[in-house]
């Protein structure tokens, strides 16, 4: 009969369902939990000036500590969070963490920005700049203490909507980068209309830089094509001296990268500023 039927396709289904299959379920699962079990918490990347060497700010980048799994990487809960439709909420325990620490650091003396990362679902929504607002306001900061990072995917999946929104948060005094370019199929025209400031080269062309000449091209023509547009160009994933030599003498603007440091928990980047200058204890960098 029917009833048996679709108990034996379901059987087939479970036994069908891979490991992988199992994860996902189980990670989308607990997820939605995560943040009150306090298994989220934030990191933080310097940023700095390739021509002075100078700490501009951090990138806040999130950690998932899940009980049994032990560290999930952001590359694969964030997809999850995206696809299960879960991202707005994660996105907004991100923002009240990120701007109630870049609070914490003010009160201390330290005048640090951050570049936060969002995803197409969060550019998407049309409540964003009221919550990013919000948010700002709740923590007492002003809309320049955060930059905002958006994939170049994320942009072209509706550049029209994407181009609008964005124009709404710079009204609002945020600065925008494009993260990973290079990486999606963004025409020039597009990005000559977007109201971004920021182009931040995808780590694949900066990882092997010092090696290899094709990248060496790449990343060559992305910074002028930067620069001609107005931007300000920033090279994520600089691992060697060599690579930060090369592109300094290319005029790319900002760099990040684990020369410089890990990301780390916002205690130990003050740690870092410190050893390394950026900041005095109870000075602003
Ligand atoms: P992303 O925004 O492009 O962040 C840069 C990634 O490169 C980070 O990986 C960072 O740890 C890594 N990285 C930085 N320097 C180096 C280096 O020198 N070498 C190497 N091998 N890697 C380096 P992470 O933290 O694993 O994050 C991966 C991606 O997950 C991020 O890429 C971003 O797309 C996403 N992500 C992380 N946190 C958030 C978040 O709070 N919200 C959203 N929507 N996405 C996030
Ligand atoms: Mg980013
Ligand atoms: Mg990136
Ligand atoms: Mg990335």
């Amino acid at each position: 009969d029917m009833a048996r039927q679709a108990r034996q396709r379901y059987q087939c289904y479970v036994e069908g369902l891979d490991e992988r299959h199992l994860r996902q379920l189980t990670l989308v699962r607990d997820l939605q939990d995560a943040a009150r079990q306090q298994q989220l918490s934030m990191v933080y990347q310097p940023q700095l000036d390739a021509r002075t060497g100078r700490l501009i700010g951090v990138e806040a980048l999130m950690r998932w500590q899940h009980p049994t799994l032990g560290f999930i990487p952001p590359d694969e809960f964030i997809e999850l969070a995206e696809r299960s439709g879960n991202i707005q909420r994660l996105t907004g325990w991100m923002l009240d963490s990120v701007c109630a620490q870049l609070q914490r650091w003010n009160i201390e003396g330290h005048g640090l920005s951050a570049a936060v990362n969002l995803s197409a679902r969060d550019v998407n929504d049309d409540t964003l700049p009221e919550r990013i607002n919000d948010c700002l306001a709740s923590h007492g900061l002003t809309p320049d203490r955060l930059r905002l990072e958006i994939t170049e995917s994320a942009i072209m999946h509706d550049p029209d909507h994407a181009s609008r929104q964005l124009a709404t948060l710079r009204r609002a005094g945020l600065s925008i980068a494009v993260d990973d370019f290079g990486t999606g199929y963004s025409s020039l025209a597009q990005l000559k209309r977007l109201p971004v400031q920021e182009l931040k080269i995808d780590k694949s062309f900066i990882l092997k830089l010092d090696e290899s000449a094709d990248d060496e091209i790449i990343v060559r023509s992305t910074i002028e094509l930067g620069h001609n547009l107005g931007l300000a160009v920033v090279a994520e994933g600089v691992e060697t001296e060599s690579s930060r030599a090369l592109l300094a003498g290319l005029g790319c603007d900002i760099l990040q990268g684990y020369l410089f440091s890990r990301p780390l928990p916002a205690d130990q980047l003050i740690l870092w500023a410190q050893a390394h200058s950026h900041i005095t204890s109870g000075d602003a960098p």
